[in-house]
């Protein structure tokens, strides 16, 4: 991860107390999820004990925008599940809570994919998530 290194420093190998544990998902077993096969996302932040593993399509690696875009969106994941926040909006809103989670982390991404002047449709994805938040969320 030497290219994760030169850009994200020091960031990319803990969040708070937790180490992070990044895993090139060569077999696509964490990154394609749908029991139908439906649902292959290009990475993907599960926290363990102790520990946060953020989960790699092996694909990024021929493509260093995507990564970049890829890693600075599941960093925020990271620092949502580190810090608490995934908890509190857990408990405050049980059925967004995932909408919030996925809003926060492409507020960076579509940020990063403007940056670069492309377009991996995380803007799109952004405004649509905005459609579905809590009524009022953004204003508190
Ligand atoms: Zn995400």
């Amino acid at each position: 991860m030497e290219f994760a290194n030169f850009f994200f420093g020091d960031e990319i190998s803990s969040v708070g107390n937790r180490k992070l544990n990044w895993v090139i998902d060569y077999d696509n077993k964490e990154t394609f999820t749908g029991k139908l096969g439906e649902k292959s996302r290009p990475g993907r932040t599960i926290p363990t004990k102790g520990m946060i593993s953020i989960y790699l399509q092996s694909n990024l690696l021929n493509d260093p925008k995507k990564l970049y875009i890829v890693i600075d969106h599941e960093l925020v994941h990271a620092n949502d599940l580190d810090d608490g926040n995934y908890s509190k909006w857990a408990k405050l809103y049980p059925l967004q809570v995932n909408i919030i989670f996925e809003y926060r982390a492409y507020l960076w991404s579509a940020q990063a994919e403007a940056g670069f002047g492309i377009n991996l449709g995380q803007q799109t994805k952004l405004n649509e998530l905005a459609t579905q938040l809590p009524a009022g969320f953004l204003n508190r």
